[in-house]
């Protein structure tokens, strides 16, 4: 099983809204595509002086253990907890995006019988990230021990057996001090992998909310001050509320939860505070806990608009937010410069063949919008089956124990890496940020380093072994000498011995006696002497061959191993779309300990069933291309060119525009450099410095997919991916990975790292010729077919995205994020509003690139929608009844209503452009409260 391959489980593609996505559609809205037909620490660390720095922004949330996992602040959305615990190193090892957390293939059965404790207060991200703390707490449930397991393989048999659902599970409801019932955590059966559950009962309500279970969120602190200062017993009231609230919605989120019937279903004694129960429905629905996505309404959508809002983008986050604000109210055009849906999410469909080109995983269920949208609209989601074999540069398949000895390798490094930047805070070099891919390879020279001097070491040894032995034969030749003098000084005493009869004398006889005795005894003493040096003599030698015959290797990997370990760097490549190179070592998985957890799936019937599901009731303007955003104290005016019908522009003027434009865009549009790019939006006035210094810092990746379709499968199939290792390591991202998901006979193959951008600029037909060459290469000349149809994907070069999705880059962190995600309010310099009144936010930011907790996915970009929604209904709408006017992240003048559900009172927002000739139209429009536009040529 490959951590990586599962990190990587990121592809994608988006059903073209109104038809499809098809080769000739590519072209310009074509999602950049083009289509033809046919643990331990390794020792070297040691080695190194490392320079300490601590001047790198802000902490990361890694560097202290068990208290710094908080991010430092909260940003205003649905996430509104923040991790009490770090990730496990082997969390961190292999990013975010796709780690795998469920091994399917694993099918031990074993029942765990697990009971809920209602005092669990982890959220989703939390329980991800628990391992260790789950065992120690007391008063963590066996909930969070449950789901924590799931990150090591005794706990996957443990998860898989529990969903088995053969009765082993418990499903005991348990009730804590808040009253709350905590049914059991069914979870899904193995038949059912397939269909997304969320975890039954109120906790996993709460908890596929990633809201606490048992305590309020510092958002619900802000915004129920009387609750919070009530004492436990007004908190106990609250989060019953509040979590039998979510449970409603989370059970049938097919049907819009209205306040009359939340209030009907409330258990007594909690239905006698209907005002507290009106104020946490209206504060849910405002922030997109409860009655968002598609699902049917109850009571219809105020008929009377309550200020203009412009969505710019109709990605998924884009998508969202007008979701959202229109059902508070407001009048919402959505300007998309694509003839389709879906940004990012781009579905190629032909016949029977469908392959997403763009996002393609649902990176873990619980906790995520997705799974919930998934039981809202028809999606067809399937968990991935990990086991990932991996085939050599000659084709042949690399042996599953040299694969995991490599694996083993890379995990090191990883650790590695992570030690050197959170505990020796090795951050910098000089004045210059280290990246992730420096820092790797130091650590690999580090460890050439250390084999040359394990070399070096062990010729010293062979050295020393060969002078013992030196010494020794001198000692032997001395003690042989010795043996020969004393034989012959004892062959002379025999031979010089008289008899007693002859020795009148008796000492003198005594003395001739003592005399050969002595020597005879010497001799012996000295023979045994030489034999022991003999034997020493055969153990040196025996040592000294030992020594010769088992030295250390003189690398530390062979270019074969290197190779192998360069495809999980490609790996790593793909999860974060971008070189190792270009990620910042400190902060690049700063986002790790919000990960989802549960499966990991894709959607078979293809990721743009989401997008185009959500554009139900939307006025969506297709082919619409902004190219100029003004914005000033009174509100806004668009430009957008219609890009069917060339030259005719049109402006549209509202109170407000939400810009979802992609992190790639936004880089062309601060360009200082006049750009000669397609798609070059202009700001009036330009952002300000604080949002372009943010949009300039942080990073964004690439990422490509090849996707083949043949008549027939000539891979296994039973596998969903397999690895193809790279022949040299600056390629190591070209084709490094083949997926297969779908139902029919469609091949996806990955191109990542620094292939990526330069496959961009090869031809179909070689990167196809590539393709199939590398797929002869492993299953033989005659048995692969030329394919039916093929695509290339080009994010970089699409002009509306010019790119794949956010990485944080050396010199930047998770702050840039929050930055990118705080309104711009027209001649206020700085991204912190302030209780003092300033003027109303007019431009805000959506999209995968404002949220620091979840970036890069579809997920957070859709959880990005619902935060800009709530921010946006509490500027214009007023906050929701009973909220205190002075929370924190809006201005006073915002609150200058109050709000209940829909019962909405809004101040005059009439917009007043200071152009003079356009002020009065804008008034007009405004005033008509319909969303309207002007078309100008
Ligand atoms: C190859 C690839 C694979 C991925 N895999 C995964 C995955 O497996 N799982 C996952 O969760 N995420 C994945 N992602 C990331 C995910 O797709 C994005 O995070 C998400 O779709 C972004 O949504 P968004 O609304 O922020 O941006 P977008 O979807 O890009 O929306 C922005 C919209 O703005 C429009 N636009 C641009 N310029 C203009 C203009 N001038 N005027 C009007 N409109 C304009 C664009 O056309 C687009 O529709 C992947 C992305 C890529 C590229």
């Amino acid at each position: 099983m490959k951590p990586t391959t599962q990190a990587g489980g990121v592809g994608g593609g988006g059903g073209v809204a109104g038809g499809g996505y098809s080769s000739g559609a590519a072209a310009g809205n074509g999602a950049g595509t083009s289509s033809s037909v046919a643990a331990k620490l390794p020792e070297p660390i040691d080695y190194v002086t490392l320079i300490s720095d601590d001047s790198d922004g802000e902490p990361s949330p890694k560097r202290t253990p068990g208290s710094s996992g908080k991010p430092k602040f909260d940003d205003d959305s649905n996430d509104a907890t923040t991790p009490s615990t770090t990730a496990t190193s082997d969390e961190r090892r292999t990013s975010r995006r796709n780690k795998p957390k469920v091994d399917y293939t694993n099918t031990n059965k074993t029942t765990t019988g697990n009971t809920l404790n209602t005092t669990s207060e982890n959220t989703p991200s939390e329980k991800s990230s628990s391992t260790t703390a789950s065992a120690s707490s007391a008063s963590t449930s066996q909930m969070s021990d449950r789901r924590s397991q799931s990150n090591n393989h005794q706990s996957r048999k443990s998860e898989t057996s529990t969903t088995n659902g053969g009765g082993g599970n418990s499903t005991t409801t348990s009730t804590s001090g808040n009253g709350g019932t905590g049914n059991g955590t069914t979870g899904e059966s193995g038949r059912d992998m397939g269909t997304p559950t969320v975890l039954a009962g109120q906790e996993g309500a709460v908890f596929q909310s990633r809201l606490p279970f048992s305590k309020m969120t510092t958002n619900e602190e802000a915004c129920f001050p009387d609750i919070s200062g009530s004492g436990i017993l007004g908190h106990r009231v609250f989060l019953n509320i509040r979590n039998s609230l979510l449970h409603m919605w989370v059970d049938n989120p097919k049907v819009q939860l209205t306040f009359d019937n939340a209030l009907k279903n409330i258990p007594p004694p909690f239905d006698s505070e209907p005002n507290l129960v009106r104020r946490v429905h209206s504060f849910l629905e405002r922030h997109g806990f409860i009655n968002f996505g598609i699902f049917r309404r109850l009571q219809p959508i105020p008929s009377k608009k309550l200020g203009k809002v412009i969505v710019i983008g109709a990605g998924i986050s884009g998508l969202a937010v007008a979701q959202q604000l229109q059902q508070f109210g407001m009048d919402v055009i959505v300007l998309e410069a694509r003839d389709r849906v879906g940004g990012r999410i781009a579905t190629f469909r032909k016949n029977s063949y469908i392959a997403d080109l763009g996002a393609m995983v649902v990176t873990g269920v619980y906790g995520n919008p997705m799974t919930i949208l998934s039981k809202q609209i028809g999606m067809d989601l399937v968990p991935i089956q990990q086991t990932c074999p991996l085939y050599g540069p000659d084709g042949k398949p690399v042996p599953k124990e040299k694969d995991d000895v490599i694996e083993r390798e890379f995990n090191r490094l990883l650790e590695s890496a992570s030690y050197l930047s959170h505990r020796l805070d090795f951050n910098y070099a000089g004045n210059c940020p280290v990246s992730l891919g420096d820092a790797l390879e130091w650590i690999i020279s580090m460890q050439e380093k250390h084999a040359m001097q394990k070399r070096a070491m062990h010729m010293h040894e062979i050295i020393a072994a060969q002078n013992k032995i030196i010494e020794h034969r001198k000692k032997v030749k001395a003690v042989k000498q010795t043996v020969a003098t004393l034989r012959l000084e004892h062959k002379a005493l025999l031979r010089q011995r008289a008899p007693k009869s002859a020795i009148s004398d008796d000492v003198t006889y005594a003395r001739q006696e003592y005399n050969i005795r002595n020597t005879q005894l010497k001799l012996e003493d000295t023979r045994q002497l030489l034999d022991e040096l003999r034997q020493q003599s055969k153990q040196l030698e025996l040592k000294l061959y030992e020594l010769e015959q088992n030295g250390p290797s003189d690398v530390y990997l062979s270019s074969r191993d290197r190779l192998i370990l360069d495809w999980h760097f490609a790996n790593l490549e793909f999860a974060n779309a971008t070189r190792l190179n270009n990620l910042s070592l400190k902060h690049w998985d700063q986002d790790d300990d919000f990960e989802f957890i549960g499966h990991h799936t894709t959607v078979r019937n293809g990721y743009s069933c989401v997008p185009v599901a959500l554009t139900e009731n939307l006025d969506i303007r297709v082919n619409s291309a902004v190219k100029e955003i003004k914005y000033g104290s009174q509100g806004v005016e668009i430009v957008a060119e219609n890009l069917k019908t060339s030259n005719s522009q049109m402006t549209y003027k509202a109170d407000l525009v939400v810009c979802t434009l992609t992190l790639g865009v936004l880089k062309v549009a601060v360009a200082h450099e006049e750009s000669q790019q397609g798609n070059t939006v202009k700001f009036d006035p330009p952002l300000p410095d604080w949002k372009q210094q943010a949009i300039r810092r942080l990073g964004f990746g690439n990422l490509n997919k090849v996707v083949l379709c043949f008549d027939r499968i000539f891979w296994d199939p039973n596998a969903n991916l397999f690895g193809h290792v790279g022949s040299t390591t600056a390629s190591r991202g070209e084709l490094f990975l083949f997926w297969s998901i779908s139902s029919t006979p469609v091949l996806l193959a990955l191109v990542a790292g620094m292939a990526a951008n330069i496959v961009e600029s090869v031809t179909d037909d070689i990167i196809i010729g590539r393709c199939m060459s590398v797929l002869k290469n492993i299953y033989g000349n005659n048995s692969v077919p030329q394919p039916k149809e093929t695509v290339v994907t080009r994010w970089r070069s699409d002009p509306w995205a010019r790119g794949s999705y956010s990485y944080v880059s050396v010199g930047s962190s998770g702050s840039d994020y929050d930055l990118l995600a705080a309104p711009v309010i027209p001649n206020v310099d700085h991204p912190h509003p302030s209780k003092d009144s300033e003027g109303l936010p007019r431009l805000f930011f959506a999209g995968e690139h404002t949220i620091r907790n979840y970036p890069a996915t579809v997920h957070g970009a859709y959880l990005s929608g619902l935060r800009e929604a709530g921010r946006i209904a509490d500027y214009y709408l007023g906050y929701p009844e009973g909220t205190p006017s002075d929370i924190g992240y809006s201005v006073v003048e915002a609150a200058n209503s109050v709000s209940v559900g829909n019962v909405v009172k809004l101040r005059d927002l009439s917009p007043n452009l200071s152009d003079s000739t356009s002020s009065k139209k804008s008034e007009e429009n405004s005033n008509s409260n319909t969303a309207d536009s002007v078309e100008l040529q």
